[in-house]
């Protein structure tokens, strides 16, 4: 690990100023950031250490829910009004990590979790996202746990978080603080594909500060669901995840969310899934047209074509939970 400075902010306007310092990055809980400096993946010059901030609230924000961004992830997968208006997240959340690092990862943090593309770790290989235009060993190397859907031909490397599949799902939005002001980013707009730039991953400006994340009262939320396929049953990153939320009303889709994960390079919205189900009464049928919609333009590389079938069918396991459809 390479030598860096430690700064604790005692409050928000010390971490904004602190974080806006050239090499300066923020810390959390540390769950990913630490074991990427020492890989010497990530190397930032000052820590600034934002877990005293005074933003692990979760409470009700009109009929909406405003979560603060240092709660940690397992207060909000257990929390009361998580479960009974938001299960997709809840669900999500508890199909993520281990229980000890749910106990210590926090949802600005989560947002922020860099991919678990082996090459991106191993300071050996080329990797443009690690080190911009060295290459992309995954392109022609083991790409089993690839993306097949938003990649370049600079990077596939898979988004890995189930966290942020299911904010997608519920229209969350992600609010912000930097020293030119406020921002709300829809989450839908929050995460990047890689196209030319794989390094840049979000629209965060660098020092930007994640305050809190906001889910509004819709109609779909209650009625939601997040599958979750791995090679083993915990502690392990999606081959292929859906998180879904109907608004079902005189027995027809009246509006839907459909987002998917382990699939594609940023948590995916499909808007062609959706219009293929609003509408619609729920039936297999329904929603095995929603799931080809999802799938359609995917391009898969030579060990991931597998995940496209995968995705179909997990979309449509989650689909006819949520929709009650045997
Ligand atoms: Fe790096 Fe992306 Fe290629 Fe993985 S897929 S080696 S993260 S550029």
């Amino acid at each position: 690990m390479q030598p860096f400075t430690y700064v604790r902010a005692a409050d928000e306007n010390g971490a904004i100023s602190s974080g806006a310092a050239a090499g300066a990055g923020y810390v959390a809980g540390g769950t990913t950031l630490v074991d990427l400096m020492k890989l010497e993946v990530m190397k930032p010059s000052t820590l600034v250490d934002i877990a005293a901030l005074p933003l692990a609230r979760i409470e009700p924000l009109g009929d909406g829910l405003r979560i603060g961004a240092m709660a940690r992830n397992s207060d909000v997968a257990y929390h009361p009004l998580i479960a009974e208006r938001y299960p997709v997240l809840a669900q999500a959340l508890l199909s993520g990590a281990s229980p000890q690092l749910r106990n210590m990862a926090t949802v600005g943090g989560n947002l922020l979790q860099r991919t678990r593309c082996p090459y991106f770790r191993d300071g050996a290989a080329a990797c443009n996202k690690r080190n911009p235009g060295s290459g992309c060993a995954a392109w022609e190397g083991y790409n089993r746990g690839h993306a097949v859907l938003g990649g370049s031909e600079h990077c596939i490397a898979t988004h890995p978080s189930d966290m942020c599949v299911a904010l997608v799902a519920l229209d969350a939005v992600v609010r912000t603080r930097s020293r030119t002001g406020e921002r709300a980013i829809p989450i839908k707009d929050f995460h990047l594909v890689p196209k030319d730039h794989p390094e840049i991953e979000t629209v965060l400006e660098h020092g930007e500060l994640i305050t809190h994340v906001d889910l509004p009262a819709t109609g779909f939320a209650a009625r939601s669901h997040y599958l979750k396929v791995r090679d083993r049953a915990s502690y392990a990153f999606a081959l292929a995840s859906a998180a879904v939320a109907l608004d079902l009303a005189g027995g027809k889709i009246r509006d839907v969310r459909v987002a998917l994960g382990g699939i594609a390079t940023k948590p995916w919205r499909s808007v062609e899934a959706e219009r293929a189900l609003v509408g619609q009464t729920p039936s297999r049928a329904v929603f095995q047209a929603a799931a080809e919609a999802a799938v359609r333009g995917a391009i898969p590389r030579k060990h991931n074509e597998f995940k496209i079938e995968l995705a179909k069918r997990t979309l449509v396991r989650a689909l006819s939970t949520a929709g009650e459809v045997a």
